[in-house]
């Protein structure tokens, strides 16, 4: 992949995957999710899909249920975990449907299979799936209690071979503390993998960052809150942090 604006003609990413976290579908909610927020984000994806580059989404379920919260109540984890994974089905399930309004034709596999819902999850079909011009839509994480959708992300963009993973956060990229209690925090706009781990950067959790590193695939975090913000970073344009592999330090 290379540096450039990327307005003329080919995309520069071929395949990509876009990590949505379910507080990204929120909106102005203290729970669930906001219809309008989900219709924007499904707006951003297809101006993506229109540019001619292969999406697939992982969807996160935070703003319906999450698993370590509810352990930490007195739950057992695992079957918090499997109810988590459960919300994030939800979720896709309603990108999916907003999708589908706006034409763009996707497929929801899920990790845990559920037939009457959705297709499972089968690697190859995916592929095939997104080589025909549908969006796919990973939901269920991973599929194993114990893990987040940041890591059923980074997995899945493995297994795509995606060109890169992009989260989608709160804010613009990442930053050296939290920007909205720390006003000095400072914004990277690029960063290696080992930065990130040795300065324990929360971007996302270890499991993702060593499964992304070991297969050189880069992140990329920026934020969605500005309309055309996914096909601006696509073009790399506008803010975002990149996180690359160390052996691609400038
Ligand atoms: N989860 C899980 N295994 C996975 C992915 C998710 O057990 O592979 C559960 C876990 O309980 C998690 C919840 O699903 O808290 C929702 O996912 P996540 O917290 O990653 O969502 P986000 O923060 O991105 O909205």
């Amino acid at each position: 992949m290379t540096e450039g604006t990327g307005t003329a003609g080919k995309p520069i990413y071929q395949r990509v995957l876009l990590k949505l976290s379910g507080e990204g579908l929120l909106g102005d909610k203290e729970f669930g999710l906001d219809l309008a927020m989900v219709e924007r984000v499904a707006g951003e994806v297809k101006a993506a899909h229109e540019r001619g580059i292969q999406v697939c989404l992982v969807i996160g379920g935070g703003n319906i249920f999450r698993g370590v919260s509810t352990a930490a109540k007195g739950m057992d984890r695992t079957s918090a975990d499997y109810m988590g994974m459960l919300a994030t089905v939800m979720n896709s399930l309603a990108v999916q449907n907003a999708l589908e309004k706006l034409g763009v034709q996707t497929r929801v596999q899920s990790a845990i299979p559920m037939s009457m819902v959705c297709e499972p999850y089968i690697r190859r079909r995916a592929v095939r799936h997104m080589e025909k011009g549908r969006v796919v839509i990973f939901a269920a994480g991973t599929g194993n209690p114990f893990f987040t959708t940041d890591t059923a992300a980074a997995l899945r963009a493995v297994e795509m071979n995606c060109d890169a993973l992009f989260k989608a956060t709160q804010v613009d990229g990442v930053y050296s503390a939290d920007p909205n209690k720390d006003p000095s925090a400072k914004r990277f706009d690029r960063l290696t993998f080992s930065e990130v781990l040795t300065r324990d950067l929360r971007v996302m959790d270890t499991s993702a960052i060593a499964l992304a590193r070991e297969n050189n695939i880069p992140i990329v975090v920026f934020s969605l809150h500005s309309p055309g913000a996914l096909a601006q970073v696509l073009e790399r344009r506008g803010l975002f942090t990149e996180i690359c592999p160390d052996s691609d330090q400038e």
